[in-house]
């Protein structure tokens, strides 16, 4: 993994990649060289939101259950969707936490980041990003996803809602 490959052009700005990131990754490797080596993720099988077992999916979902160990020792870590958001947090102890909750998804992650940019954490393309606006490029009705090069075809959808009314019948 090179980190470089994985920067923003311009400075403080995400775009492809997510500066937060970027500066996190950056600043651990500066600290200590052989992290680079050291440093895993991991997709947690145990859900955040309610405790149940997760299997891994592609799609990331805002990085929301994947784990970013810098040591490789499952020890201590950093939630994926908190470096995302704020670049800057606290690293929490994995002591207690279940081994077999653990999967290592570091040279699949690093592979897939580098070509497909912050789409992994939105494969859907549903969600909304900050930096997104040089996301698309909009032809007539498709429009193209200048990070992970999908295609989309825009669909009007007919949304049908149901209402409840009270009415009284005459006995
Ligand atoms: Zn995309």
């Amino acid at each position: 993994m090179n980190i470089e490959n994985i920067r923003p052009k311009v400075k403080n700005e995400s775009d492809k990649y997510s500066w937060n990131l970027y500066k996190f990754l950056s600043r651990i490797i500066k600290k200590n060289k052989h992290i680079k080596d050291q440093l895993r993720i991991y997709w947690n099988h145990h859900s955040r939101w309610d405790g149940e077992h997760l299997p891994f999916s592609k799609d990331l979902s805002n990085g929301l259950q994947v784990v970013i160990d810098p040591y490789g020792g499952r020890s201590c870590g950093y939630f994926m969707n908190t470096v995302l958001l704020k670049g800057n947090c606290e690293l929490f102890s994995l002591s207690s936490w279940r081994k077999e909750d653990f999967l290592d998804i570091t040279d699949w992650f690093f592979d897939t980041y580098e070509q497909i940019g912050r789409c992994i954490f939105d494969l859907e393309h549903n969600g909304w990003m900050q930096g997104a606006d040089e996301r698309y490029t909009y032809v007539n009705n498709t429009r193209k996803c200048n990070w992970c090069g999908e295609w989309h075809h825009r669909k009007i959808k007919k949304i049908t809602t149901i209402k409840r009314k009270e009415l009284w019948i005459k006995e």
